[in-house]
């Protein structure tokens, strides 16, 4: 993966540069000790590394629009970052970039029940948005595995997905206004406590827009009455096929669960060494999870499990109990974890069709025996959203590219087959190469024109999203 040279001008500036950014924000706010910058030298796709030139961290939207009037001036680019659990090197910096942490926006700043809404600073985690509403009866529909640890800010920039999107959709569904800092630090507010906007959906832009077009700093989230009730059923199945063959058939009979997850066996085998959750020994499993009044459970969960019973499952288990559906979620919430302690792996993230997973299913076993690596697959199955995971030897000269040419092929059949190269991860430079399958040069060229009324100096989140080739001549 290739990045371009750093500019020799702004490293041989740091010092004036950082005393800049110090004289805009407290004591403390900016780290440029080399040994300090290195936590910031990589997000969750940690095959790529570079430090920074400096990192501050700004706790208002003032000072967000003070450090990016200095970093305009100065024409120095500027890397925004949540928790950096990207798993697309969203946030990875260049030598000579700014590293612009949100983590101390944390604060809470509105939570209005009866308008069904919560504003909030973005460096407050997603989980904490729910944690923020739950005595009230509410919650927070979009939940990223990674919920934990990941900030509503990079939600935003990547339109987050999560197993309960299907019913509730991603990220840019439950949006409803944020106030973001441009390029040049003046500050605007789109959209808000309302239910639309008038005008072009700018909203909708900047939701999935990876840092390209300015810092979110404040976001209104719609929030949800909870769910009367929820129960999963777990199905297992001799085949990959099969199971998605199964998949598209609920969602063709107009049924719509809150989530269907789907496991094979290499992932449902590292997950039961690592979380003992009691998965079925099988090829295949799906986790399937209905909501609403006990009468409306039954009913949904009778016509799916009906439709699961024509594909003759080995395993069909629905849950009777608060602690049965946390033992059925156990191993899918501990998945990547359990994946990532027996081997290095690259998670992929594409879409299809649902009804292209069977096809799509065999195509990656088929492409994996071809390269001679190992591919798990654990995905939001239901709104066909793909993550294989590349298992590959990062200490064996050659694995990672032979791992990045068989995530180039998988990605590829996704587009090919009517889907698209990212669901719910982002481009960022993991796939910013590939951007060339799914789009001509003149879509890509529209899409470089909306970044230049934004960030006329270019000085956004470099290097990432859009080919190499077409930015070089961008940055001046
Ligand atoms: C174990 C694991 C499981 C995961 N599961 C899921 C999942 O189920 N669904 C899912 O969608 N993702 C998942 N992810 C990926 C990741 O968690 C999401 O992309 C998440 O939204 C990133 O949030 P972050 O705060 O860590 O952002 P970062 O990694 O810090 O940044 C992500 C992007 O947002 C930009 N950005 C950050 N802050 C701002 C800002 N203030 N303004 C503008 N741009 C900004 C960055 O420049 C970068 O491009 C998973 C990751 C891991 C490690």
């Amino acid at each position: 993966m290739q990045m371009p040279k750093p500019s020799e001008q702004i490293l041989a500036r740091k010092s004036q540069i950082v005393a800049r950014l110090q004289a805009v924000l407290p004591k403390g706010a900016v780290i440029h000790d080399p040994i300090q910058t290195r936590v910031y030298e990589c997000d969750a796709l940690t095959a790529y590394k570079c430090p920074p030139l400096c990192a501050v961290l700004p706790a208002s939207t003032a000072e967000v629009s003070a450090v990016m009037k200095v970093c305009f001036e100065e024409g120095v680019p500027v890397v925004p970052r949540g928790a950096g659990t990207s798993l697309a090197g969203g946030a990875l910096p260049t030598a000579d970039s700014v590293i612009l942490g949100v983590a101390r926006l944390t604060d809470v700043i509105d939570a209005d029940y009866d308008n069904r809404f919560i504003q909030v600073q973005t460096g407050r985690t997603n989980l904490s948005v729910t944690g923020a509403v739950e005595e009230e009866g509410f919650f927070y529909a979009p939940d990223p595995s990674s919920q934990l640890a990941c900030a509503i800010a990079g939600n935003i920039a990547m339109n987050s997905g999560g197993a309960h999107c299907l019913k509730y959709g991603v990220t840019t569904n439950n949006l409803m206004g944020v106030t973001m800092v441009m390029a040049d630090g003046e500050v605007v507010e789109i959209g808000g406590a309302h239910l639309d906007a008038g005008g072009l959906d700018l909203l909708g832009l900047i939701c999935g827009s990876e840092g390209q077009l300015g810092i979110v700093t404040e976001a209104t989230l719609r929030i949800l009455a909870k769910p009367e009730g929820a129960r999963p059923v777990l199905v297992g199945f001799d085949s990959n096929e099969v199971a998605g063959a199964c998949v598209s058939d609920i969602i063709k009979a107009g049924i719509l669960p809150v989530a269907i997850e789907f496991m094979d066996r290499p992932v449902i085998r590292a997950t039961e060494d690592f979380a003992k959750a009691g998965y079925p020994d099988c090829e295949a499993l799906l986790i399937i999870e209905v909501e609403g009044s006990d009468a409306e459970i039954d009913d949904q969960l009778a016509r799916i499990i009906k439709i699961a019973k024509t594909h003759n499952p080995v395993e069909l288990r629905e849950s009777t109990s608060a602690a049965e559906s946390a033992a059925i979620w156990l191993g899918r919430k501990s998945a990547f974890g359990a994946m990532g302690q027996i081997n290095d792996y690259m998670c992929l993230d594409g879409t299809i069709p649902v009804s292209e997973l069977p096809f799509v299913l065999r195509r990656i076993g088929e492409m994996s025996a071809e390269y001679g690596l190992g591919v798990g697959n654990v995905f939001h199955a239901g709104d066909g959203n793909m993550h294989p995971l590349i298992l590959f030897d990062a200490n064996k000269p050659g694995d990672l590219e032979k791992c990045e040419a068989l995530g180039a092929d998988i990605l590829t059949l996704c587009v090919e087959v009517g889907g698209c190269l990212t669901g719910e991860h982002g481009v960022g430079v993991e796939k910013r190469d590939l951007m060339r399958r799914q789009y001509t040069d003149e879509d890509l060229e529209i899409q470089l024109a909306v970044k230049d009324v934004f960030d006329p100096k270019w000085i956004l989140n470099p290097a990432k999203v859009f080919p190499l080739s077409t930015t070089e001549t961008r940055r001046g």
